[in-house]
C-alpha cells in the first residue's frame, strides 16, 4: 500500500511510502487507498479520568486558587449528582462493578473519535478485566497517587510505596501544582523531599511551576503533561509551555475529564494553539506522539510510523499543507480510518468494505454526507443512560445523536 503523506515521526515526512498494513482481516488482493490524506500513527491521550466523562463541567464558573477545592465543591456540583444516577460513587472506585462500564467505555469512545489508541486513564490501578474490555489501549502498566497533598484518597497506597512499585519499568503518576496557592505551591517540594522526582515520574498540569523547577523536572528527565482546556476552566491559569520547553522538559497533552476538560483531544489541541498561537505545531504534534510514547512507557509501535510493517494507523483528511497544523484542525468527522493492532476501530465505511468484519460487531452512523462504522456498540451504551434518567442525554464527545 501507498501512503501519499506518512509522518514517520515529527521530525520525518516521506512522501509516497510504500509500507504493508498487517490485519488478520484485510481481504486478500484489496487495495487500501487513502488518497491524498495523511497518515500518522494514532494519538495518545497522556491524560483523562475516564469514569469522570460526564457534562456539563462541574462548577459554577468561578476559579480556584487550588483544585483540592475543586475536587471537594464537585462532588456537590449537578453534574456530579447527575452522573451519580448512573454510577452511585460508593467511595471504592472498582470500575469492573456496577455501571461503571457504561461511563469508562464512553470515555475510551471520546479518545476513538479523536484518533487515539492509547489512553492513561488516572485512577487508582484496576484489575486486569478492566484494562482488557476496550478496543484501544487503555494503559495497563502504571503507577500514581491524586496529589501530594491529597493523598491517593480515591484508592491505592502512598506516594512512595507507588513509586517503589513502579520499579523503574513504568510512570508514576500524579496531579502537581493545579493552582496559584501556596497549596498548590507545596506539591513539588514535597515531591523533592520524599525523594520521588524521577526519570519516570510524569507530573500533571504543573500550572504553578517555574524556571528553576522546570530546570529539576528536565535534569530528572520527567515530564509534564499540559492539560490547558481544564486548567483554565478550573483555574483561569495554564502551564507555562515556553519556559518549560526552554528548559527541554517532555511535555505531553491529555483531555483531562470532561467534567472539567475538553470534548476531546482535537479540542485540547486546538485550546493549546489558542493559548500559544505562536508555538510551532510540530512541538504541539509531539506532546500526542513521540513525547506521550516516552513519557507513558509505551512500546516503539506507539506515537510514531517507522516500522514497514504498519498495525497501528490514523488517516486524517487533508485540510492543511502542515501535517500538524492538520493535527490541530482535525475535527471528528475528519478521521477517515483509525486501526489499532490490525483491527479497524473507527472511520468511513468505504475502508471498512476492505476488511472481512461482523458487522454486528460495529455501530454505523452517518457524519454530515459520510457514513461512518465505529467498533462495538456505542449506541448502546447512550441508550442505558437515557432510560436510567429517563430523557435523552448530550454528550459532546459522541458525534451521533
Ligand atoms: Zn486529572
Amino acid at each position: 500500500m501507498k501512503l501519499a503523506n506518512c509522518i514517520v515521526t515529527p521530525e520525518k515526512l516521506i512522501k509516497n511510502r510504500e509500507v504493508s498494513v498487517i490485519s488478520e482481516f484485510l481481504k486478500s488482493g484489496a487495495e487500501l487507498d487513502f488518497g491524498n490524506s495523511y497518515a500518522y500513527a494514532p494519538l495518545i491521550n497522556s491524560h483523562d479520568h475516564l469514569i469522570g466523562n460526564w457534562y456539563p463541567k462541574a462548577g459554577n464558573g468561578k476559579h480556584y486558587t487550588n483544585s483540592d477545592i475543586w475536587v471537594e465543591e464537585m462532588k456537590k456540583s449537578d453534574s456530579f449528582l447527575e452522573r451519580s444516577n448512573i454510577w452511585p460513587p460508593d467511595g471504592k472506585f472498582n470500575l469492573t462493578e456496577g455501571n461503571a462500564y457504561i461511563l469508562t467505555t464512553l470515555g475510551v469512545y471520546k479518545s476513538i473519535f479523536s484518533g487515539c489508541n492509547a489512553i492513561q486513564d488516572h485512577i487508582k490501578n484496576q484489575n486486569d478485566d478492566y484494562y482488557e474490555s476496550f478496543p484501544i489501549n487503555v494503559i495497563k502498566d502504571y503507577r500514581q497517587v491524586h496529589t501530594m497533598t491529597m493523598g491517593n484518597w480515591w484508592g491505592g497506597k502512598s506516594a512512595k510505596e507507588e513509586w517503589m512499585s513502579a520499579e523503574n519499568k513504568m510512570p508514576f503518576i500524579l496531579h502537581l501544582g493545579e493552582g496559584i496557592d501556596e497549596n498548590a505551591d507545596s506539591g513539588f517540594p514535597m515531591l523533592l523531599k520524599s525523594g520521588l522526582l524521577k526519570s519516570n515520574t510524569l507530573i500533571i498540569h504543573g500550572i504553578i511551576l517555574s524556571t528553576p523547577e522546570f530546570r529539576k523536572i528536565s535534569e530528572a528527565g520527567a515530564s509534564i503533561c499540559w492539560c490547558p482546556d481544564s486548567n483554565m476552566f478550573l483555574i483561569g491559569k495554564t502551564l507555562d509551555v515556553e519556559k518549560a520547553l526552554a528548559e527541554n522538559v517532555n511535555i505531553v497533552l491529555g483531555t483531562d475529564s470532561t467534567l472539567s476538560g475538553s470534548a476531546n483531544i482535537f479540542d485540547e489541541l486546538k485550546c493549546a494553539r489558542k493559548l500559544y498561537p505562536k508555538l510551532d505545531a510540530k512541538e504541539i504534534y509531539k506532546m500526542i506522539s513521540t513525547n506521550a510514547s516516552k513519557a507513558l512507557y509505551l512500546d516503539s509501535s506507539y506515537g510514531n510510523l517507522v516500522s514497514d510493517k504498519i498495525k497501528n494507523l490514523l488517516i486524517l483528511k487533508n485540510n492543511n499543507e502542515n501535517p500538524f497544523e492538520n493535527v490541530i484542525e482535525s475535527e471528528t468527522h475528519d478521521v477517515q480510518f483509525l486501526m489499532h493492532q490490525g483491527k479497524p476501530v473507527y472511520g468511513d465505511i468505504d475502508y471498512f468494505e476492505k476488511f472481512n468484519l461482523d458487522e454486528s460487531d460495529y455501530y454505523f452512523f452517518r457524519l454530515g454526507k459520510t457514513e461512518k462504522f465505529v467498533v462495538g456498540h456505542p449506541e448502546k451504551l447512550t441508550q442505558k443512560i437515557d432510560e436510567i434518567l429517563g430523557f435523552h442525554k448530550v454528550l459532546p464527545f459522541i458525534p451521533f445523536t
